[in-house]
């Protein structure tokens, strides 16, 4: 996939979540076992806010996607009838079907070749066979076998069955719904765009609500050409409108880029910030100034971050604490809820 596909996904905040987890996890995302759910994510469902399902299906996308890569972690079990992984595996007699069987360890007497289980020798060891004391280097631990505690009969080989314990249901191995689970990282691409940088929506957002301003949803706006432009994200307050949009890419980008923007901001006649990761070539440089855009651009997030903090400011809005209490209390409550997933993607501004 691209690199202009994969930075539409990072504009979504549930993708976010997901990168933000990766990098506070090592950069790999285990599933974890549930006896009523089976194994799940459940850093994704909390982030995400759906359940398990939920989680599943966004890890799916992403690998689909080439955002993240997945390797085996382990098979599930599941019982055939009711769906429950809540199983146990039993190993069956295979003479009379007893799940009812013992291991037992095997000595031989290396003098007179006996060799049988070691009850087989009471206490103390004496060979059943020849009757002689077994001492230090006469004997040996020759393994274990199964032995059927109802039958009594011994067992090379057990038949494998499983017993599903919701709705005590029995099922073979061939009946049994196996799934590999998996764990899940970064594909190369991705993990290069971390190590750059990718600016991520809410850090900007936290920037602009600690001045003032909340997000708003509807981020189309018609152009005065009667075309209807969509900028990646907006926000409103004290007085005050913005559009932004994210260019992010591994070179600089050009006179092309920043024209397009340009024809796409006036034609919208709205005042927008662009955010330009890693920057802009020289032309398109003096362009952007020429044209007196709202450019903030820089190597990594952090730079942007900071140039989008003080032109903001420069805009006369000042550093306003958030008045609505409930949503105070809802910023709190996220933070209390996921400190875990403070990521170092964060912006330090
Ligand atoms: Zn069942
Ligand atoms: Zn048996
Ligand atoms: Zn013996």
């Amino acid at each position: 996939m691209h690199l202009a596909q994969r930075v539409d996904y990072y504009k979504r905040p549930d993708v976010e979540a997901v990168i933000d987890i990766l990098l506070a996890k090592t950069g790999r995302l285990d599933p974890i076992f549930d006896l009523e759910q089976g194994y799940r994510y459940p850093d994704v469902e909390k982030a995400i806010g759906k359940d398990s399902y939920g989680a599943v299906e966004l890890l799916e996308e992403l690998f689909d996607a080439r955002i993240l890569d997945s390797q085996i972690f382990d098979m599930e079990i599941r019982c055939p009838d009711c769906g429950s992984p809540n199983i146990s595996t039993r190993y069956l007699c295979p003479v009379c079907g007893s799940f009812n069987i013992k291991k037992t360890f095997l000595m031989e007497h290396l003098d007179c070749g006996y060799m049988g289980p070691i009850v087989n020798y009471g206490d103390p060891l004496i060979c059943p066979k020849c009757q002689q004391p077994l001492v230090e280097g006469n004997y040996r631990n020759a393994g274990s076998i199964y032995e059927c505690a109802d039958c009594k009969k011994q067992i090379d080989t057990p038949f494998v069955n499983h017993w599903c314990r919701a709705k005590e249901f029995k099922f073979s191995f061939e009946n049994a719904v196996y799934q590999g689970k998996f764990t899940y990282f970064p594909t190369p691409e991705t993990k290069e765009d971390i190590d750059r940088g990718i600016i991520f929506i809410s850090p900007i957002t936290l920037i602009f609500e600690s001045l003032g301003m909340g997000r708003i949803e509807n981020t189309k706006v018609m152009g005065a050409s009667g075309v209807e432009l969509t900028f990646d994200v907006g926000y409103e307050g004290n007085g005050h409108k913005y559009y932004v949009d994210i260019l992010q890419g591994k070179e600089l980008f050009g006179e092309l880029d920043i024209l397009k923007e340009y024809g796409k901001i006036n034609d919208a006649k709205v005042e927008a910030y662009l955010l330009v990761a890693p920057g802009m070539d020289e032309k398109a440089t003096s362009m952007a100034r020429s044209y007196k855009m709202s450019v903030c651009d820089g190597s990594n997030p952090n730079e942007i971050g900071v140039k989008l903090s003080d032109a903001l400011k420069g805009k006369g809005l000042v550093h306003t604490p958030v008045k609505d209490s409930s949503k105070k209390d809802e910023a709190k409550k996220n933070e209390e809820k996921a400190p875990e997933i403070k990521s170092k993607s964060r912006w330090k501004v």
